[in-house]
């Protein structure tokens, strides 16, 4: 069986939208989109009043050879968040289909599932053996209804990794039942190779990755999802006609250049050395059980047993941290630049010259 026929079956028959764009391409006089003929004063660049190409070829071919993939194996989407979403949509019938998570994890994947009404089966990773995954536990937990396993390395927020022979073993066993799709957001903080070669052989496993971190590109919202060519035709079918607006187009491409990809290059080495800084700040904190500085740009911890409201110490003090639900007492920490990490110090210092929440009880408002 093919992972195309796990798709939902209205996919499968869904003729796409023909778009203007898509159906005819661009030419001197293009009188087929309703545009008005006139940019804006100062849009001339970015030709704004025409709609854009639905995946710019340039913008596809640079990211193909940035992720070393055949073209027709990437998807440009705003974010990668949308590709989430998309997928779930085209596999997950609403009230019948699942997907697997392994919490702790980006939270998208499960609102992706409940938006669709998809079921949710959680195989958490193993927090004794630094947040490994079980693969055992999740071959075990797939049933018939399974459509998508999300596994995510490096992991947000635990910065924990997954051997990708293991990856590819998990596809491999899961082959036609299971869309496999690796979040690799994180990817290039880490010394692990991505595993988007590894589609041409695997055709149920996907890799998401996305300019947002390492490329420093959050704003501009491009990502890219590469798969098995046949995927990649079901997801556009559900994709909006015009995806990815000319000035985020315009923005991936400059940051493709060599010269920007040399430069973000430099950056993550240098993330990487702020990553070491950072975990100096954590260092022998009594407030502090454990951290886990992993492979991301972000370092989780977790308080001490009667710690508790780091976060909302720091933000009163303007610097703000991410504070999880699961696991507990824990707080997520982005690698900022050397003055943000000398800011975050000056908090760390205040909040343990404050004592315990169990001392300040009975000497009040000390340290204020
Ligand atoms: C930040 C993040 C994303 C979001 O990426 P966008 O391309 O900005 O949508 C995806 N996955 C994980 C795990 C992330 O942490």
């Amino acid at each position: 069986m093919s992972i195309i026929e796990r798709a939902r079956p209205e996919i499968l028959q869904l003729k796409p939208y023909a778009s203007a764009r898509a159906v005819a391409g661009d030419a001197p006089v293009m009188l087929n989109a309703n545009e008005r003929p006139w940019p804006g004063a100062g849009d001339e660049n970015l030709a704004l009043n025409r709609y854009p190409a639905p995946q710019p070829w340039l913008l596809v071919e640079r990211l193909a050879a940035l992720y070393q993939v055949p073209a027709d194996q990437l998807l440009v989407t705003r974010g990668s968040d949308e590709a989430i979403d998309l997928l779930v949509r085209v596999f997950c019938r609403a009230g019948e289909d699942a997907v697997v998570i392994t919490p702790p994890t980006f939270g998208m994947y499960e609102i992706a599932a409940r938006i669709q009404h998809a079921g949710v089966i959680r195989v958490p990773l193993d927090e004794t053996q630094d947040f490994a995954l079980d693969r055992d536990a999740l071959l075990a937990a797939i049933t018939p209804a399974v459509k998508i396993v999300f596994l995510c390395s490096p992991n947000n927020p635990t910065g924990s990794e997954i051997d990708g022979t293991e990856i590819r073993a998990i596809a491999e066993r899961l082959a036609g039942q299971c869309l496999v799709l690796v979040d690799e957001a994180y990817i290039e903080f880490s010394d692990h190779e991505s595993l988007t070669a590894a589609v041409s052989e695997q055709p149920n496993l996907a890799v998401l990755r996305t300019l947002s971190k390492a490329h420093g590109l959050a704003g501009a919202r491009c990502g890219s999802l590469i798969a098995d060519p046949a995927v990649v035709d079901l997801v556009r079918r559900v994709m909006p006609p015009y995806p990815l607006p000319s000035p985020t187009v315009a923005a991936a491409l400059t940051a493709l250049t060599p010269t920007r990809l040399a430069h973000s290059r430099r950056q993550v080495a240098e993330l990487k050395q702020l990553r070491s800084r950072l975990e100096t700040l954590l260092d022998s904190r009594p407030f502090i059980d454990r951290y886990w500085a992993g492979a991301g740009n972000f370092v989780l911890l977790r308080l001490a047993p009667g710690w508790s409201g780091l976060d909302r110490f720091a933000a009163r003090q303007g610097v703000l941290l991410r504070r999880l639900e699961l696991p507990e007492r824990t707080l997520r920490i982005s690698v900022g630049s050397e003055a943000e990490l000398e800011r975050l110090a000056t908090v760390l210092d205040a909040f343990q010259a404050q004592g315990t929440p169990e001392t300040m009880q009975t000497t009040g408002d000390r340290g204020r």
